[in-house]
């Protein structure tokens, strides 16, 4: 979506609603606001946009008779008699009938107003569940309501909302309904709403929140999904266009690229090259490059960021290199002194665990005038950390950082120039997100694994078979190989997992007393850490015992067997990196998945899909069916697709449409845009807020 650019000067008189928030309707003190306020309710739009789950339908009352244990019933009749029972537990009892039948109501807390407005002789109509009590059936704390004896029926469904502790249904109910009687902006034009076929705001809020009986509701659903589905495309377009109009340092190819390439014990799959040969490309351009590089596990992604880096060192800039664990970015910064040992490259390392003396050291270096390769976590973009000339970020399994970080990475470079940014993940993007998360970036793709890879066997087991499984072990690493035993536990706190994984250790080196074996998880100190995984990469372990840190990118070519605990507990895509862990050489590997039994039937079928496929794409494509989003863009993404209405697993195919009415604002009614992003994004997504 990256047309004609868009002007959007401080012009753009906002039509905000008078009342805007919430606390401005009557009713609403402060405690009513801090309920709404936990259901993310704080002007009066999120209150109209906060739609019913579903509705009752309160509009004709069911004969008594005919009403039956466990369904929601709306009846009306004539209080026959009121009493205090003094049993068990004091209630308040009142009999209602409509001629057909007699159904007890029953109370146990009441007040004055009760006794008035049950009394004897009064008609009544009232809402709740049916269950079985003593005398017969009976509703427990009805919602009810006095009526004249033949008053009319509401002409509408009623309302039920999803609410929060001590916020009732009517309450919301009542907002809601004088909410609806405010003004309202509609923020499309009628030409708009023509040309893509869109009902009114108004007609739908309306609509959706009282629906007259037997009403079609999708039409009015639609143009509410239309809305939020066009407003998170339009953001991200505008990021994409505010990000192009900066400068970016141009670099040209380097002449040590070449002989880097040579020395490689591997040549470059042509899908690396071609990848390789887009990133140059990109870097020798003045628009900043922003570029998504997807390759699944073991695709061969670092050696690319490797020659980027040093593209932009010889073009005189400054590299930030970025990885979500302290373990990768440990490995990283090994690899990359390997790959560029021959050559004169200042390499930097920095980690919340770096020393101060050597963060201090780090920091000066980096606020000289110096091209460098800084590599490390998150600790290298906290707000003292000072870069000089940086040209270019590249970021290792992105998908494990929100896309709020990465937007508010590109700030970093000083006000005239942006940085290029190399995104780089193992992570199948799906065809919606790649319109939807990740719109405002291209995307290259490492299509094609290394030759004479063997596809990991991939078995499942129940923990019964666990000697087995050690045997197994043994077998391996007398042979010369390295295995990894990982044990997860999902949910419970990172302390109890250590502890677990230090059980296991103990347990596996009193069954195997012949083998080294080395335990990593997230208690340990990071040096600790460093030198159990230097050790297992020099081979002086057997068997590396870890937590899920382990997940990302280690890389050990020798190791041919991976055991995962409790494997049933984890999503595919989490699965499948873990196992992209072995089978990097181009030895024979193993996974064995462990499960604890009983499993259920989705379980088999989704340990099965592992066990049948090698394929990323496919693998998350299945996880998407079967687990949703969150899986498999990680806790932190899934704010970007946590849509108020929309669905992309749903309403993915509107995104056609969708992003031509997009092109089609942009270009003809681009002063619409900055009010539909208010009404819909409150992150810092919304453009504007991000630089
Ligand atoms: P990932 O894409 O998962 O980050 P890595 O970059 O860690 O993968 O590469 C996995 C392994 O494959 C590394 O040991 C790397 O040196 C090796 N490798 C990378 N490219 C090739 C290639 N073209 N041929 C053979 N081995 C390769
Ligand atoms: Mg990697």
């Amino acid at each position: 979506m990256n047309s004609a650019p868009v002007r959007m000067g401080a012009a753009v008189a906002l039509p905000m609603q008078t009342p805007s928030f919430v606390h401005q309707l009557s009713g609403v003190g402060k405690q009513t606001q801090a309920k709404l306020a936990r259901l993310q309710i704080e002007t009066i739009s999120d209150l109209l946009l906060h739609l019913p789950v579903r509705y009752q339908d309160r509009t004709r009352p069911q004969k008594i008779a005919q009403l039956q244990a466990g369904q929601e019933a709306v009846v009306q009749g004539v209080v026959d008699w009121l009493e205090i029972s003094q049993g068990k537990r004091r209630s308040l009892l009142c009999l209602l009938s409509d001629g057909s039948g007699k159904l007890l109501l029953r109370f146990f807390h009441f007040s004055s107003q009760h006794l008035k407005l049950l009394k004897t002789g009064n008609h009544l109509r009232c809402f709740g569940e049916v269950r079985y009590g003593h005398q017969g059936l009976e509703l427990v704390h009805p919602e009810y309501q006095c009526v004249v004896k033949h008053s009319d029926q509401p002409a509408t469904l009623t309302p039920i909302y999803p609410t929060t502790d001590g916020l009732h249904q009517n309450t919301l109910r009542k907002l809601t309904a004088q909410a609806l009687a405010l003004p309202l902006a509609e923020l499309f034009s009628p030409d708009f709403l023509q040309r893509f076929d869109l009902f009114s705001l108004k007609q739908c809020l309306q609509t959706l929140h009282y629906p007259p009986p037997n009403t079609d509701l999708s039409p009015y659903q639609y143009r509410l999904i239309f809305e939020e589905l066009l407003s998170q495309q339009l953001s991200m377009a505008l990021v994409r266009q505010k990000a192009r109009q900066f400068i970016a340092p141009q670099m040209q190819a380097s002449p040590r690229q070449q002989p880097v390439l040579h020395s490689l014990p591997f040549t470059l799959t042509r899908a690396q090259q071609r990848v390789l040969a887009e990133i140059q490309h990109d870097l020798s351009r003045t628009v900043p490059m922003q570029r998504l590089l997807q390759g699944d596990v073991g695709a061969g992604k670092t050696i690319l960021a490797v020659l980027s880096a040093l593209q932009a060192v010889d073009a005189g800039y400054q590299v930030a290199m970025m990885s979500p664990t302290e373990l990768l970015a440990e490995q990283h910064y090994q690899t990359f002194r390997d790959f560029l040992a021959a050559y004169t490259v200042d390499l930097y390392y920095l980690s919340s665990n770096t020393s101060q003396k050597q963060r201090l050291y780090v920091l000066q270096k980096l606020a000289m005038n110096q091209p460098c390769i800084a590599m490390g976590t998150h600790a290298l973009f906290q707000t003292d950390v000072q870069f000089n000339r940086l040209g270019l970020i590249i970021i290792d399994e992105q998908h494990r950082f929100g896309v709020t970080q990465r937007l508010a990475l590109r700030a970093k470079s000083g006000e005239n120039h942006h940085p290029h940014q190399l995104l780089m993940t193992a992570t199948p993007i799906p065809r919606t997100l790649a319109m939807t998360a990740y719109a405002d970036l291209d995307v290259s793709v490492i299509d094609e694994l290394p030759p004479n890879r063997q596809p990991v066997q991939t078995v499942v087991l129940p923990n019964e078979r666990r000697e087995t499984v050690i045997a197994r072990i043994r077998t391996v690493c007398q042979q010369g190989r390295q295995a990894y035993w990982v044990c997860t536990l999902i949910e419970e706190s990172e302390a109890l997992q250590c502890q677990a994984a230090q059980a296991v250790c103990q347990q596996l080196q009193n069954a195997l007393p012949q083998l080294n074996i080395g335990l990593a998880h997230g208690r340990l100190k990071s040096a600790d850490k460093a030198a159990v995984m230097q050790a297992f990469k020099a081979g002086k372990l057997h068997l590396l015992v870890a937590t899920t840190v382990i997940e990302v990118g280690v890389d050990v070519p020798n190791a041919s067997l991976m055991v995962i605990e409790n494997a049933e507990r984890l999503g595919l895509a989490q699965l499948h990196q873990l196992r992209g862990r072995v089978g990097r050489g181009n030895i024979e590997s193993y996974c064995l998945l462990l499960y604890q039994a009983p499993l259920s039937r989705q379980s088999h079928q989704r340990l099965a899909v592992l066990r049948e496929s090698h394929d990323g794409f496919l693998i998350a494509q299945r996880d998407l069916e079967l687990r949703g989003f969150g899986e498999i863009l990680g806790s932190k993404q899934t704010g970007l697709v946590a849509f108020k209405i929309a669905d992309l697993r749903r309403d993915a195919p509107l995104l056609p449409v969708v992003q031509q009415a997009g092109r089609w604002l942009m270009q003809h009614e681009p002063q619409r845009i900055t009010p539909l992003l208010q009404r819909w994004l409150k992150t810092g997504l919304v453009y504007g807020h991000v630089y």
